[in-house]
Parts: C-alpha cells; sequence; structure tokens
C-alpha cells in the first residue's frame, strides 16, 4: 500500500506525519517536524518512539519537504507517496469538505490570504512546494473554518445589514481539524456523552474554544479572522473596535496596529516576556502573572457565554498544548464553578489523566492529533 504524507506548512515550521495502510487501518510510522525554515533550518524525525535532530541548513518550505522525504526513505522501504493532505486555515465560505487541491482552487484561498495572514500564505507555499517536491501525489486541502459550517446562523452573523453576510463578513472559526479529532474521540469513547452538550477548549499558541450539542458545532469564539476571542499566545482576542479606531486617530498605521494586535498583543504582548505559557508560570514578574490572570479569565467567562449558547454543559474538554499540559491552567479555569457542575481532582489533574473531573459535569483532557484528521479525510480520495 502506498504511503500517505500530511503537513501542516506554518511560517516558520512544517510539522507532517507519514501512514501506511494496513488491514483497511491507517498506520502512523513517523512524524516530526523541519524547525527554523531559513537560514539555519533542522530536522526532527520520530520514528518508533525515538527521536533524532538533524541539522539541514538553508531551507525554504520546498528544501524541507525535500529534507523529510530524505529521511523518510529508509522508513517507506520502496513504497511511495501517493497522496499529501495538507492543513488549509481558511475555506471560505466556498470550501468546507476536504477539496482535490488544484491552480484554480489555490487562487480562491490565495484570496482569503487577509483573512488568516499568519497562516494562509505559509500553508499555501507549503502546497505549492508539496506540488513540486511530490508531482506524482495528489494534494488535498483540509480546512480549519469546514468544522464550524454547521452553526446555526444566529451563531455565524454579525449585527450587520445583511448584505454583509452574503459578502462573507461572518463568523468562520478555527481549529475545526482539532475540534474534529476531539469530537470523534469523545464519541468512541464516551458514548454517554452521544447528545451531550460539550464545550472545547483549544488552547495551544493559538486558542479557542468550541460548543457541540450531540457532536454537531453550535458557537465559536473565533470569528471572521483568527483574532477575536480568547487571547493568545501573540494575538489579542476580543477587542472594542473602537480601540483600534483611537489609535489610527493617534497616528499608528493600519499596518502598525495590525502588527501590534498579531504579533504583539497577547500573553507576550502583556507579559513583555514571552508567548509560550512555560515561562509564565515559571516567572515571578506581576506582568506575566497578569497575563496568565487575563488569559484564566477570559476562558472563565466564555464558558459562560459557550452554556448558554448550547442550553447547558455535560462536558469540558481540554486540548492543545496548554490544554493538555498546564495543570495550573486548568486548575484555575475550573476553580469555583460548581454551578456549572465543573470540579477537578486536584492529583488526577496534576498527572494531566484523561478524566480529571469530580463534579457533575465531566472534565476531560486529550490530546488532539489534526495530521490524523488530515489522514483519514485523504484516504477517501484514493
Ligand atoms: P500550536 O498552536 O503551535 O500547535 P501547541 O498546541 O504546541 O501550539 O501549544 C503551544 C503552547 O503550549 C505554548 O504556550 C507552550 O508553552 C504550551 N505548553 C506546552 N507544554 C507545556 C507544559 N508542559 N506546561 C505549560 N504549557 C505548555
Amino acid at each position: 500500500m502506498p504511503a500517505l504524507l500530511t503537513l501542516n506548512s506554518g511560517s516558520s515550521s512544517i510539522k507532517f506525519a507519514v501512514y501506511l495502510q494496513k488491514e483497511e487501518q491507517l498506520h502512523e510510522v513517523a512524524s516530526g517536524q523541519v524547525d527554523a525554515l531559513g537560514p539555519k533550518a533542522s530536522l526532527i524525525f520520530k520514528e518508533s518512539g525515538v527521536r533524532h535532530q538533524t541539522e539541514i541548513g538553508k531551507a525554504d518550505h520546498l528544501l524541507g519537504l525535500k529534507a523529510i522525504l530524505e529521511a523518510l526513505k529508509p522508513v517507506l522501504g520502496g513504497e511511495y507517496i501517493a497522496g499529501v493532505g495538507h492543513r488549509i486555515v481558511h475555506g471560505g465560505t466556498l470550501y468546507a469538505e476536504p477539496i482535490l487541491l488544484t491552480g484554480a482552487v489555490l487562487r480562491a484561498l490565495d484570496d482569503l490570504s487577509p483573512l488568516a495572514p499568519l497562516h494562509q500564505p505559509p500553508n499555501l507555499a507549503g502546497v505549492k512546494a508539496a506540488m513540486q517536491a511530490f508531482p506524482e501525489a495528489i494534494q488535498v486541502g483540509c480546512f480549519d473554518t469546514g468544522f464550524h459550517r454547521g452553526h446555526p446562523y444566529e451563531n455565524d452573523t454579525y449585527a450587520l445589514p445583511p448584505k454583509f453576510y452574503e459578502d462573507g463578513i461572518r463568523r468562520y472559526g478555527f481549529h475545526g481539524l482539532s475540534y474534529e479529532y476531539v469530537s470523534s474521540y469523545v464519541q468512541q469513547h464516551y458514548p454517554d456523552l452521544k447528545d451531550g452538550r460539550i464545550i472545547i477548549a483549544h488552547l495551544g499558541n493559538g486558542c479557542s474554544m468550541c460548543c457541540v450539542r450531540g457532536f454537531r458545532p453550535i458557537a465559536s469564539t473565533l470569528g471572521f479572522s483568527s483574532m477575536d476571542g480568547l487571547p493568545m499566545g501573540t494575538r489579542c482576542g476580543q477587542i472594542d473596535p473602537g480601540v483600534i479606531f483611537h489609535l489610527l486617530d493617534k497616528g499608528m498605521s493600519a499596518d502598525e496596529v495590525d502588527a501590534l494586535l498579531l504579533k504583539n498583543a497577547g500573553l507576550k504582548g502583556m507579559s513583555g516576556l514571552s508567548n509560550d505559557m512555560r515561562q509564565l508560570l515559571a516567572s515571578d514578574s506581576s506582568d506575566a502573572a497578569n497575563a496568565v490572570s487575563y488569559f484564566v479569565s477570559r476562558i472563565r467567562r466564555e464558558i459562560g457565554s459557550l452554556t448558554a449558547a448550547n442550553g447547558g454543559l455535560d462536558a469540558l474538554v481540554f486540548t492543545g498544548g496548554i490544554g493538555e499540559n498546564a495543570w495550573q491552567i486548568r486548575e484555575r479555569v475550573c476553580a469555583d464553578l460548581d454551578y456549572f457542575g465543573l470540579a477537578v481532582d486536584p492529583a488526577a489533574n496534576r498527572e494531566n489523566q484523561e478524566s480529571i473531573g469530580i463534579g457533575r459535569t465531566k472534565v476531560l483532557v486529550i490530546n488532539t492529533d489534526e495530521q490524523r484528521v488530515i489522514a483519514d479525510a485523504l484516504v477517501s480520495f484514493l
């Protein structure tokens, strides 16, 4: 059986995973990432639980993919790569389901770049590089916005004249591949939550929360662009649009405001230290403490909002690098929320166990796997 490759191409890294199909099941045989694209890139390659790191020197997306291909040769044992699946952050109103990537589709996706400027351009650079590196393989795009397309209208729109909605000014929501993985994991392992009202908090570098009912998407904290809702590593999250007009009036250029809100805000901007939660939790600076407190407080407020949107709460799921590892954040998020049935077992929480709730509401910690969702989608195109 030929191999499948999944890619998550960012501006400075390419994360990948490789799968072989045996007895109708997909098996991940290797994974890793090319880091620090630029003059001094390196390749981290994981196979059978063993991690190797090699310096590969100067690399753009194409050279990074070639380094991955070279490292894969012994693992593939002569099998060829039949399909490459790509994580694409924004599918707009046109694309929700996974799709074969053609020149016309790529042009339409490029038009959406202003809506996700940190992610869409490197995602598409990764697709173009993969088309060159693997010219025989089919290329399939899977969209982070796709999961949310079934939202009720009131959770999908802004209070603007309807013309704007028709023109695509809507709440798209992101992190959909992660939500899809977590939803199907819960569906498989917690049958009692079949009709459940569930909030999923994806807390990584990018952060958002969504709620599902009977595994159907209801609402998300992220909206039109990738800036709304929770504060993130470098993005501000929810902000009064009046602040933006005020800053423009005070003489900042639109580009400066954009850079402030996207790259110099959030955990990094508030702390003045780092966008890395580990560093903030270890720091004794009051700015770092304020950044963490604001982060926790926004999550708690969104639990209230999403619970109301969903008519109740049966389970809260944490995922993403912070959600899966930072027990301090989970503890603070769930503290004194017994009116939502939330309470965590301190020991189970510190050990990052999967089920940590001891109240009426389940509290789960689930490691997300967006690459697996892409690989599963890719199989249906072969
Ligand atoms: P991305 O959105 O880039 O995929 P991740 O999901 O890997 O990011 O999440 C990155 C975030 O997870 C960073 O803020 C990092 O500090 C945090 N993180 C990872 N491990 C831990 C840990 N053990 N404790 C606290 N935070 C952690």
